[in-house]
């Protein structure tokens, strides 16, 4: 059996092992001159630092991905307690725990009495969280029947899948910094905090339960484990080579184009971003939501930038303002919410000795309708509160600097220049969102952040352990039963 894969993103290199070893012949091209596709580092000289990801959430579902691959004892993970402050602009600071009672004698400190609501709030998300994993997390939706089950119609209304993330952190908290303390999270996966379907809420229950985590070395590192892997273990990887066509023969797929040449598989796996890897396929296609983009800087420093912690929140005066603007009104907010990372706090392996490097992420809209010109002047605005409100001295510890904006994001070929796929939307989630098995060629499946389960890490090494047993119930010809994937 010989399996094709275009694209080496964290989603095609977990299928790609999989199937390797499942047995097949597995070849991968990757259009880029290295794998690893958003999971990358920024590298300058000495210096590296996580170009996208660097939030390690859901600690067991990769364990168990990297445990099913022989892969556990080559990924090292930290925790990180606390999770991370959230700056206001009033001078509060308020600190998330993963440890129960810390989080509690916090809110207990700036919010008193809303600690209670804190109990109840993890209570209520642990059953939802079991219920809406099993439910939404671990099976493939191939045709309708399989979504809209009675069990899964229950799990939906449990889960309050009609309220917004936003809305039922509203139900539990009374205070608004609370409420964007236990909402902000959809941010992660490019959604607004007051769009984003409840279910969604699951994100920020699970940095309290199953914490935050660092891959010692930093995210990227993970990419190479898995680059290695696959060199180890027979697997092609053929870098800087795109696949630029799929050849059909009615509704089988025979094999890819790439630099003219045909390549024969028995079947063929697209990571690329749904909507751009589906114009591969030339079937009639829906009209997509990006989500939000990021405007980036990576910073090589010569000494640590001044933050006590490893992630950090700075708050602008209002949330809702800011993601009014990114997800509405499409326009750059003067006064926004941003995160800072300042990994050499607990990794030195990152910069020359005594040295640091940093990364500040701001959430901006997705297309190209601003200018570079107006993401330069933003990000002059940006650096301005970098020094007001993080590091006084970092001008002069900045050694070099760079940014990136949904401009270069678009080029780089992320859709829409969007940083996370499609929003995570309540018409682009569970089965509204592309399957992994989405065309009517009976031999192309797909994987990645804009197809379900959806994006992050996890869940797209989530998404490829799925699309793995559809793939193996395909090939020994029982044709995937979508209750059992
Ligand atoms: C700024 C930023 C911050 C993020 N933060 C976090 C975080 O903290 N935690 C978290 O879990 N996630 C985070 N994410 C999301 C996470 O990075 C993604 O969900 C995940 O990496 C997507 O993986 P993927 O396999 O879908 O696709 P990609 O990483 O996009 O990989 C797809 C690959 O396919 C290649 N390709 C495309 N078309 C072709 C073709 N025709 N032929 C050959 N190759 C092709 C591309 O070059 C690319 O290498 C972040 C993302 C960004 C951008």
């Amino acid at each position: 059996m010989k399996t094709i894969i275009a694209g080496g993103g964290i989603g095609g290199m977990i299928t790609a092992l999989y199937e390797n070893k499942a047995g097949s012949e597995v070849t991968l091209f990757e259009k880029k001159s290295s794998t690893g596709g958003r999971l990358a580092y920024h590298r300058h000289g000495d210096y590296k630092v996580d170009e996208g990801p660097t939030v390690v959430l859901l600690p067991d579902m990769i364990k168990e991905i990297l445990e099913e691959l022989d892969l556990k004892n080559r990924v090292e993970m930290q925790r990180i307690d606390p999770l991370y402050p959230l700056h206001f602009p009033d001078g509060t600071t308020f600190l998330k725990w993963s440890s129960t009672e810390k989080q509690k004698e916090e809110i207990r400190r700036l919010f008193p009495g809303e600690e209670k609501n804190f109990d109840k709030y993890m209570t209520d998300m642990e059953t939802r969280f079991t219920e809406g994993k099993e439910a939404f997390l671990t099976k493939a939706f191939l045709t309708r029947r399989s979504f809209w089950t009675p069990k899964n119609v229950k799990t939906l209304w449990k889960l309050r899948a009609y309220q917004s993330v936003r809305k039922q952190a509203a139900a539990y908290f009374k205070h608004p910094k609370l409420q964007d303390a236990f909402s902000l999270q959809t941010l992660y996966i490019g959604g607004s905090p007051s769009e984003t379907p409840a279910i969604y809420s699951l994100v920020s229950y699970s940095e309290h339960a199953h914490g935050i985590w660092y891959v010692k070395g930093g995210y990227a590192g993970l990419a190479e484990v898995l680059t290695e892997a696959m060199e180890e273990r027979g697997v092609t990887v053929r870098t800087n080579a795109e696949v630029e066509a799929l050849v059909t023969d009615g509704t089988r797929c025979t094999g890819v184009k790439v630099d003219e040449v045909v390549e024969n598989a028995d079947r063929v796996v697209l990571n690329g971003e749904f909507p751009l890897a589906e114009k591969l396929v030339r079937e009639p296609s829906r009209s997509y939501k990006s989500s939000s983009g990021c405007l980036l800087f990576y910073f090589g420093l010569n000494e640590p930038l001044d933050t006590e912690y490893v992630h950090n929140f700075f708050m602008g005066e209002n949330l809702d303002n800011h993601m009014n603007d990114v997800f509405k009104k499409y326009r750059l907010n003067r006064d926004p919410s941003f995160y800072v990372f300042n990994p050499s706090l607990i990794d030195s392996s990152l910069a020359p000795e005594g040295q640091g490097v940093a990364y500040v992420l701001v959430p901006v809209p997705a297309g190209r309708h601003i200018t570079r010109k107006e993401y330069q002047d933003y990000a002059t605005l940006i650096k301005r509160k970098l020094i007001e409100k993080v590091d006084e001295n970092l001008e002069t510890k900045t050694v070099w600097e760079h940014v990136r904006s949904p401009y270069e994001a678009k080029i780089d070929g992320l859709f829409s220049g969007g940083s996370f796929g499609l929003a995570p939307s309540m018409s682009q989630s569970g089965i509204f969102r592309p399957q992994v098995k989405p065309f009517a060629y009976d031999n192309v499946y797909a994987v990645g952040a804009s197809v379900h389960p959806g994006g992050g890490i996890p869940v797209v090494m989530q998404g490829a352990k799925i699309l793995s047993r559809v793939l193996n119930e395909d090939a020994a010809g029982q044709g995937a039963s979508p209750e059992d994937v």
